[in-house]
């Protein structure tokens, strides 16, 4: 895996480098003025002030290289200032920076959305639409899926995190932080329970089937399924905490929607763009969404989201019914043309494969080891590990906050994620080079050891 030429790694030593406590004097200093000018509701999963990121590594203001093992959430999966994506930005910039696609079009939105069309799975006509992030892009699906259908709940899953604007809050399941306090919430919004491996009463075996069971008996007893315009599902949950839905049950909820007219939405927000191994998580399972919502990946850092659909559903609202004065910015599209020239040139899923191929044997070496790893699961570059307390199945949140500690001290920057706050979340970005792959997982190790 030599990731040189495509990470903009070249720019930067692809190095791990600890030269001063973590966040440092100069990040403590930034940290002091950012406490009295920015609100504390947003926060931060480490007060590291960045200078520089590229390849696998972010630099920060006291000159700290650290493993990105994060991607900015999932997001710089090409490599942080891309030098394709940079370069197409810059020349971008110095032509045009908006003109609002709603006053007058551009050929790069529309070269997105043929894109999208293209990769998105399902080979029937379809249609996109541009906004500017993964909230605003499911917040959109509901809207069309509603206009489409004429109908008005929305059924979603446990576990499941959708975005922080008033419906996307309202979607996603867990209340601390997402929730408290913001509520009320948006009106017809029905969550069922969903195939959870690990957590299933009656073992992962059955998981599958019996969670889908379950959810179609309760679509149908409690919303009825004639008044459902959607369903709203991350084919694998993000923030949930790196969950794959036991096999078969994403199937079953698919194949019943089609025999009901409801709406298929996947929100491969997190999942899409290669990130699992395959360009979209769906495709693991044959699925084919009515509606793919887009975001994250797709734009290398530049703020993007896309609906993108059946002709036949998108084709239905009424001209000025969907928009937004940012929405499909010229620079951003710049920058997702050439993140799916890297993706594809790259052969980037191949490499999210061999990533996954890397971590989860290691990974599940390590839980021989450790009691507290009660779980390795994950696709292609999006790996977890489930913390829980030795002999049973709780969930441990004050370790998993101790070892990301430890990673961050050693230089190597890891997520958390899950409803308990006990998945230790893995993301690097696809052009990680290995050696900063396999050292980044030495210090995941030697976090355990204590
Ligand atoms: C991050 C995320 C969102 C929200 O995207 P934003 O760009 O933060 O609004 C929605 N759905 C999923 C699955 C996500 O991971």
């Amino acid at each position: 895996m030599t990731s040189q030429n495509l990470s903009g790694g070249e720019r930067l030593p692809q190095e791990r480098r600890v030269v001063t406590e973590i966040p440092g004097p100069r990040s403590r200093e930034l940290q002091e003025r950012r406490a009295a000018a920015v609100a504390p509701g947003v926060g931060s999963v480490l007060p590291v002030y960045v200078t520089d990121a590229g390849g696998g590594v972010v630099v920060d203001a006291d000159g700290n290289s650290l493993i990105d093992f994060g991607s900015g959430i999932a997001v710089t999966s090409v490599g942080n200032a891309n030098p394709r994506v940079a370069a197409r930005v810059k020349e971008q910039a110095d032509r045009f920076t908006h003109t609002c696609f709603m006053v007058a079009p551009y050929e790069s939105y529309v070269a997105v959305c043929e894109n999208l069309n293209r990769i998105t799975p399902g080979d029937h006509e379809k249609r996109s639409i541009l906004v500017n992030s993964g909230a605003e892009a499911v917040e959109n699906a509901v809207k069309i899926a509603r206009y489409a259908t004429g109908r008005q709940a929305v059924v979603v899953f446990d576990h499941g995190y959708h975005g922080r604007t008033l419906l996307t809050m309202t979607l996603t399941a867990k209340n601390m932080p997402y929730k408290q306090g913001f509520g009320p919430y948006a009106p017809e919004v029905y969550r069922m329970p969903l195939a959870y491996p690990f957590r299933w009463p009656t073992g992962p075996e059955n998981c599958g089937p019996e969670a889908a069971a379950q959810a179609i008996d309760q679509i149908t007893k409690q919303i009825g399924a004639s008044n459902v315009a959607a369903v709203v599902v991350e084919p694998i949950q993000g923030e949930g905490g790196f969950i794959e839905p036991a096999p078969g049950f994403l199937p079953a909820i698919a194949e019943f929607c089609r025999a009901n007219g409801i709406l298929f939405v996947a929100d491969e927000v997190q999942t899409g763009f290669a990130r699992t191994g395959d360009m979209f998580a769906c495709e693991h399972e044959g699925i084919v969404p009515d509606l793919v919502t887009t975001a994250k990946g797709i734009a290398g850092g530049l703020p993007l989201a896309g609906v993108t659909g059946r002709a036949d559903i998108m084709d239905k609202v009424h001209g000025g019914g969907l928009g937004g004065t940012y929405g499909g910015n010229p620079l951003a599209c710049e920058a997702a043309l050439a993140v799916l020239e890297e993706i594809e040139e790259g052969k980037l899923t191949e490499r999210a494969r061999r990533i996954g191929e890397i971590m989860l044997p290691r990974l599940r070496a390590l839980a021989e080891k450790h009691e507290a790893i009660g779980d390795v699961r994950g696709r292609g570059a999006m790996i977890a590990i489930e913390l829980v307390r030795p002999g049973t199945k709780d969930p441990d949140p004050e370790l998993t906050a101790e070892i990301a500690r430890r990673c961050h001290a050693a230089g190597v920057l890891v997520l958390t994620a899950g409803t308990y706050g006990n998945v230790l979340r893995f993301l690097p970005p696809l052009v990680i080079p290995e050696h900063l792959l396999i050292e980044g997982l030495e210090v995941i190790e030697e976090a355990f050891a204590g």
